[in-house]
């Protein structure tokens, strides 16, 4: 008897011209996450992976940071086929489980085997009847214990745990998170790398209004995207001298307005340099001044590829609830300065006006400012942080 694990696939198992790339996606993945001997295999319905005993644990620890995974489950393959032995195995493996409810389920492929399927599924659980206090319920019951005759082997598992579902990262192409040290972009770029998109961060710094402590607190929240989304690049744009220039030309209400306008326009830059087709950002609907619907247009008016707002419709206590799953909550809540926070005014606008916009910028240079801000991007791979391998979402 070998064990093996069993990944059921989300979403993607409804893909249907495509799901080959998908598949292959999902198995690439893997098989650059697991840093030990292992051999995967697939078709439509499942992927296998073989590894040794020792690191079956490790593997399903992995696994359980890996986007496409429906559930993960540990079967056990027995080449012998004897069905004694499957039974006092299947009777051991259920020993440490609770329920009061299960089914078998078995399908044969191999019809010369001497018991069909509906003969195995009724003795297997007469069987279990009589060694457990519990019931059969054929409609809901809370394990299924599921039986595979084939031709060289019988397979076996019980429930696994739940993988994280979405997409694998990569599938949907690339995208730029403008990853601020707030609460809401690590939960926005989570939500996206869930949809199969590989991310790379951006973040806008102005020291020394903005302090580097500011500066390493985006980088371990960068760090916890990166288990998710491996080999994350983040870059850092040095925006003093734009801000300090808005600060001087642009009337007051129009500042963060006119400031988000020029993050857009770098956003947009860098997102197009290294082929990403959308920005992604943690802007929700109404949250403050500058996430009005007016607001959002204006802004967005100088960028002409699609910006993702992942978390647009989720109220404070909803992103809150993903921002704990995901262990980002108590970094974005240290206490220090954002360079969108420093200049804050007091009445910010609420509507802004798309042609003061455009009066005002003709105040500042801003094409020269953006191009040496650009020109001194500074470029951090980040280090994929330890997985800590608990309960996340
Ligand atoms: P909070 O959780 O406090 O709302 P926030 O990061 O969402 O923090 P907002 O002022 O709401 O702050 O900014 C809206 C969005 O703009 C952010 O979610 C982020 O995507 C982007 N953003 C803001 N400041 C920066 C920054 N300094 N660098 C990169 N992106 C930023
Ligand atoms: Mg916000």
């Amino acid at each position: 008897m070998e064990k093996i694990i069993i990944l059921k696939y989300a979403e993607l198992s409804t893909k249907k011209a495509n799901i080959n790339f998908f598949l292959k996606t999902l198995k690439n993945n893997i098989d650059s996450s697991l840093m030990w001997d292992h051999t995967i295999n697939y078709d439509r319905g499942r992927m296998f992976i073989i590894v040794s005993e020792d690191n079956i644990d490790k593997t399903i620890d992995v696994l359980s940071y890996i986007f496409g995974i429906h559930e993960i489950v540990i079967g056990f393959i027995d080449e012998d086929r004897d069905f004694n032995t499957i039974t006092k195995n299947v009777l051991d493996l259920i020993k440490t489980q609770e329920f009061k409810t299960f089914k078998v389920e078995t399908k044969r492929s191999d019809k010369d085997y001497p018991l069909d399927s509906m003969e195995v599924s009724k003795t297997l659980g007469g069987i279990i009847l009589k060694n457990k206090e519990c019931k059969v319920d054929v409609h809901n019951p809370e394990i299924t214990i599921h039986i595979e005759i084939r031709k060289d082997a019988i397979l076996y598992y019980t429930n696994g745990i739940p993988g994280l579902g979405g997409y694998p990262v990569g599938t949907l192409g690339k995208g730029l998170l403008m990853l601020s040290g707030g609460i809401d972009s690590p939960v926005a770029g989570y939500l996206t790398i869930k949809r199969g998109v590989k991310l790379s961060a951006l973040y806008f710094e102005s020291p020394p209004h903005t302090s580097e402590e500011a500066k390493n607190k985006v980088i371990k929240l960068a760090r916890i995207l990166s288990k998710y989304n491996p080999n994350m690049t983040l870059y850092v744009i040095n925006f003093t001298k734009i801000q300090e220039a808005i600060l001087r030309n642009i009337p007051y209400e129009y500042l963060i307005t006119i400031m988000r306008r020029m993050m857009y326009r770098i956003a947009e830059r860098i997102a197009k340099s290294e082929n990403s087709k959308i920005i992604v950002n943690g802007e929700s609907i109404g949250q403050v001044a500058s996430q009005t619907l007016t607001s959002m247009s204006v802004i967005n008016n100088v960028v002409d590829m699609p910006v993702i707002r992942p978390v647009a419709c989720f109220d404070k206590l909803e992103i809150i609830d993903i921002a704990k799953k995901i262990k980002t909550f108590d970094i974005s809540t240290l206490p220090y300065e954002d360079c969108c926070t420093v200049f804050v005014p007091e009445h910010p606008v609420i509507n802004p006006e798309l042609s003061k916009c455009l009066e005002y910028e003709k105040l500042i240079p801003y094409e020269e400012l953006i191009n040496e801000a650009i020109s001194k991007k500074q470029v951090i791979k980040i280090k994929e942080e330890e997985k800590q391998f608990e309960d996340i979402l």
